[in-house]
């Protein structure tokens, strides 16, 4: 059984369709690109397997089992969650206290001092493999852009999600970030943790994942495992030529 599996997923803005008929698979422990040219319909997708948005129509399934969630909240209860940039943190809490934060709001009651929650996210922050130090009483507006993304990844771990969407996710970073992010991305997977990674860095993707989806005017127009593609077919896939013997 997949961990998610997104059945004919439609989605309209105003009467305008957005998505249309949207099958996506991803499978357990596996890193999955989506891609696809600007308005494609890739952060709608995602907000709608994050509950940020209600689905027209259409099934999502995790491990299985039917979704009925209509809430970023709820969601991430399913054990999904969004990595942003760093505007779902609170700037002026310390690290830890924005980790115990999305606990509270996830249901699990908390009731810790600073110290215990500062060790307890010590030991987070560590499981990870972050090789850039981030103290845990450090406020959040202190950080740099990479380490506050680090933080949501902690944070996103903390309410055990299964699954985890990064949008974009080296935009503003700088080259040594990127590094290290990937190289989270990689210890994540090896946690058995799943993984939807949006980018327009092709090479990145080609690097990084095992699979592509290609999102094109709303539409799925190609998944595959990496192996089985080539960056030629994922760009004319993008742009809309032929892709295998598949007039698209
Ligand atoms: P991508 O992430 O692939 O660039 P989006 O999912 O952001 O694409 O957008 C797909 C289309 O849906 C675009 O035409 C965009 O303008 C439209 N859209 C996205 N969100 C909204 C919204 N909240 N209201 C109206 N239109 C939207
Ligand atoms: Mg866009
Ligand atoms: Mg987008």
């Amino acid at each position: 059984t997949p961990v998610l599996e997104c059945r004919q997923i439609c989605k309209s803005f105003g009467g305008v369709p957005v998505l249309n008929n949207v099958d996506f698979i991803l499978e357990k422990g596996e890193i999955h690109a989506l891609v696809g040219q600007n308005g494609a319909g890739k952060s709608t997708l995602m907000k709608i397997i994050n509950g940020v948005y209600n689905r027209d129509s259409g099934d999502i399934l995790i491990e299985g089992e039917e979704q009925v969630y209509k809430s970023a909240q709820e969601a991430r209860k399913a054990g999904i969650s969004m990595v942003f940039q760093d505007f779902s943190l609170v700037p002026t809490l310390t690290v830890a206290q924005n980790i115990f934060l999305a606990r509270e709001l996830s249901g699990g009651r908390v009731v810790l001092d600073d110290r215990r929650m500062e060790e307890i996210t010590q030991k987070l922050l560590d499981s990870i493999g972050i090789d850039i130090s981030i103290h845990p009483r450090e406020n959040v507006e202190n950080l740099s852009v990479g380490s506050k993304q680090l933080v949501e990844i902690a944070k996103a771990l903390s309410t055990d999600s299964k699954i985890l969407i990064f949008d974009e996710p080296t935009a503003s970073l700088s080259q040594a970030e990127i590094s290290s992010l990937f190289s989270v991305i990689q210890n994540l997977k090896k946690k058995g943790i799943s993984i939807i990674y949006i980018s327009h860095y092709l090479k990145d993707i080609f690097k990084l994942c095992d699979s592509v989806t290609v999102l094109r005017d709303g539409v799925n127009v190609l998944s595959q495992p990496i192996s089985e593609t080539s960056l030629e077919k994922v760009i004319d896939a993008m742009v809309g030529k032929k892709v295998g013997n598949r007039i698209s």
